[in-house]
């Protein structure tokens, strides 16, 4: 190889670029590194927008992918295009996803480490989908055989059985996430994908029971009323009509015109026999669903003495069938608590609000359980059964940072969620790419940005923060209130500049406030949340009787999600907040050994609607995403840095001085080799301990070398 036609091909490349650069006007800038203007939020915008309207959704900052939702097909996910996208480089083709998913995957081959995609963006904007493509890419371009197929059509079929029980319809997003997921794709030293691990993260088990006006319930209960074939839905004592089941229509929208639930239902059951569920499994699985129906229709009445009575109604009937139960022990757990008296154990009758309670309070707990026994079902199916080294690319998409009209308990663990998240991202890029350039001593312009730290501590630090007071109110039953709990908050962390509640706000302020409210002001905008609802959430209170009358259950998935060994009650459970709080530190841990890559997904209206491009709205995504502030550090930066003895290693063989064997530093070898490369002098910085490369290009043009 020689330096003069590596110069050669280093040329082509700037002109292509420049070529992409003459057609600007009409299909915007492929990467907002090359913006001119690129501190101007307006300029940022109009490339988005031309974009969007050509129908371009993908851009780039560096390697940072920038996706806004087209609302329709577009027809760039086909074969073809996978094909086309294999083993290119990001700068020889438009924008894509599967540009990016190949470039991970070519990089964690090449350096055999891990790396870790974060999709984020908020609800509705693209997320799940994206995650997807990147399946479905991997599962077209990686090595193929028996064993291998087996794999990858398990980790593409784990897709739909998980939203058909974690998503739903909001208001939001017809196919909205309602738990978190981390999934892991194990590849071997030759990239065959060999197996894979789920990770969930808080279900909202609260729709099981309750759905806002316009939204549903989990899609698989839709589907299987739906789709179920007759015989199923006869052993299972339903009908199909979702207008007969209570928990169905509190939104008053079973039907939507984007989902199909009776094809869905195929597609579910199709990937129940691919990821090895048997039959009994699924009988089981179907039960406890038909269960959860039966239960919501379960309805007391007052007996004389006040108390909540239970005729054995149909219901009860087919609970005890579905689940296998003895009838009037079902009806007692429905309608009694067991409490200790003295030494003995008694009995107590529930009032019909309790009754009620503890009804939902199951119905949750059934459905909770059985979606975590679903994760652990399909990870078995994932199991690699090779031992050897693996390398992993981990998928995160996670619920997107959501605002409605009313915020509860969900909405604050959730958002909580995306503040963790974002923090994670400027610790990994914005932070730590600028403290290694000071370790580096590479001469550098600090780029500001807003480091919302405070928001998650004002969450999650220790003792002094929402959560410990949500907690401490907790451990008060009887005493704590929702509104013991909000002024506990204003006691204990009144004057911190992002949290507002009445008795803190400002005259004006105050009056877009309810006495029951709190306002966070997080990175992505404010919140106001109605404390109603909190402490009974957090606690998530399952009697013990019930827990054990559910143990009698000849359900294996019940009788498995309800074990004798469960710690008693009497020691008091995690609440669900601490619970969280620690999957997400979890979360973070895994997240912060692996190389890290961006999807930051955009929503271009709130209408859902093809070909509408917000500015207001996409304005507003754009500041909050950090998406100027990481196309300064980007622009400020060097886009590729490795160790020296990296670099050397990899790139020796193309340069005959250093080429078997070089003798002196790792340092001066890189130097020697880049000389030789015809690097330009502003191309690349030598750092302490590492290699800085201004920009992609350099790169590309050195793997093409291997080539020549
Ligand atoms: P949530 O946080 O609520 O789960 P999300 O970010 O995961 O939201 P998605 O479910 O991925 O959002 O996307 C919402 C809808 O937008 C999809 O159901 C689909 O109709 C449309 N959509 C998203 N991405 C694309 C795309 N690349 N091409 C076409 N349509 C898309
Ligand atoms: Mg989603």
């Amino acid at each position: 190889m020689n330096s003069k036609s590596l110069e050669e091909r280093y040329d082509r490349i700037l002109r292509d670029m420049e070529g992409s650069l003459t057609a600007r006007d009409r299909v915007g800038i492929q990467d907002f590194v090359l913006l001119d203007n690129y501190t101007s939020e307006s300029a940022f915008l109009d490339n988005l927008r031309k974009r969007f309207h050509e129908n371009l959704i993908y851009t780039y900052i560096g390697t940072l992918l920038v996706s806004v939702n087209p609302y329709k097909e577009l027809g760039i996910y086909t074969k073809k295009q996978m094909d086309l996208y294999m083993g290119v480089n990001f700068f020889e083709l438009p924008p894509h996803i599967f540009a990016l998913a190949d470039n991970v995957y070519r990089t964690m081959l090449s350096e055999t480490n891990n790396h870790f995609i974060l999709i984020s963006g908020e609800s509705g904007a693209g997320k799940t989908e994206a995650c997807k493509k990147v399946l479905q890419f991997y599962a077209v371009s990686c090595p193929s055989t028996r064993v291998l197929d087996d794999v990858r059509d398990r980790l593409l079929l784990s897709n739909p059985v998980l939203e058909a029980f974690g998503n739903a319809k909001t208001l939001k997003n017809d196919n909205s996430s309602r738990f978190g997921k981390y999934m892991d794709i194990q590849f071997d030293h030759k990239g065959g994908a060999v197996g894979g691990h789920i990770l969930s993260y808080l279900l909202e088990k609260s729709r099981v029971v309750h759905q806002n006006h316009g939204e549903r319930n989990f899609h698989i209960f839709y589907q299987l009323v739906e789709g179920g074939e007759d015989d199923l839905l006869r052993w299972l004592g339903l009908e199909r009509n979702c207008q007969k089941y209570s928990c169905l229509v509190r939104g008053e929208c079973a039907k939507v015109s984007s989902i199909n639930d009776k094809s869905d239902w195929k597609t579910v059951q199709k990937a129940f026999t691919v990821i090895d569920f048997s039959e009994r499994d699924v009988e089981h699985l179907l039960a406890i669903i038909a269960s959860v129906l039966h239960l919501g229709n379960v309805q007391f009445e007052k007996s004389v003495r006040g108390y909540a009575t239970l005729n054995s109604s149909p219901e009860v009937h087919w609970l005890s069938k579905l689940l296998g139960i003895p009838p009037q022990i079902l009806q007692q757990g429905l309608t009694h608590r067991k409490i200790e008296a003295k030494s003995e154990e008694v009995l107590s009758p529930f009032t019909k609000e309790h009754a009620k309670y503890a009804r939902d309070a199951l119905a949750k707990a059934i459905y909770g359980r059985t979606f975590n026994w679903l994760v652990g079902k399909i990870n078995e199916s994932l199991v690699n059964k090779d031992s050897t080294r693996k390398t992993v690319i981990g998928l995160i998409d996670i619920y997107g940072f959501e605002v409605f009209q009313v915020n509860s308990f969900e909405q604050f663990c959730i958002n909580y969620c995306n503040e963790k998240l974002q923090q994670l991202f400027i610790q990994l890029t914005l932070k730590s790419e600028q403290e290694e350039y000071e370790t580096e001593g590479i001469e550098w312009e600090p780029v500001p940005y807003f480091n919302n730290k405070i928001i998650c501590d004002l969450v999650e630090e220790k003792h002094r923060c929402i959560i410990s007071v949500l907690d401490e109110e907790c451990l008060r039953p009887g005493e704590a209130t929702d509104l013991t709990f909000l002024e506990k908050l204003e006691e204990t962390l009144s004057g911190h500049p992002h949290l507002i509640t009445h008795k803190l706000a400002d005259q004006k302020t105050r009056k877009t406030l309810d006495r029951g409210d709190f306002r966070l002001i997080h990175y992505a905008g404010e919140v106001t949340y109605s404390v109603s609802g909190f402490l009974d959430k957090n606690n998530d209170l399952l009697y013990r009787n019930i827990k054990e009358v559910m143990r009698q259950s000849q359900n294996n998935i019940i009788k498995h999600c309800f074990p004798a060994s469960e710690p008693d009650s009497k020691r008091r459970p995690e609440t669900v907040a601490t619970q969280f709080k620690t999957s997400l530190a979890g979360l973070a841990e895994i997240l912060m050994s692996k190389e890290p890559w961006y999807v930051r997904c955009v929503k271009p209206n709130d209408g859902k609607q093809p070909g509408r491009f917000d500015d207001v709205i996409v304005r507003h995504q754009v500041k909050y995403l950090g998406l100027m502030e990481h196309l300064r550090v980007r622009r400020a930066g060097f886009a590729y840095r490795r160790r020296y003895e990296v670099f050397l290693q990899r790139y020796k063989p193309l340069c005959p001085d250093t080429w078997p064997n070089w003798k002196g530093t790792a340092a001066q070898g890189v130097e020697t080799l880049v000389k030789h490369l015809g690097y330009k002098r502003e191309e690349y910085k030598m750092g302490r301990t590492k290699i800085f490369i201004r920009h992609p290009k350099t790169l590309f043009a050195t793997e093409d070398a291997f080539d020549l």
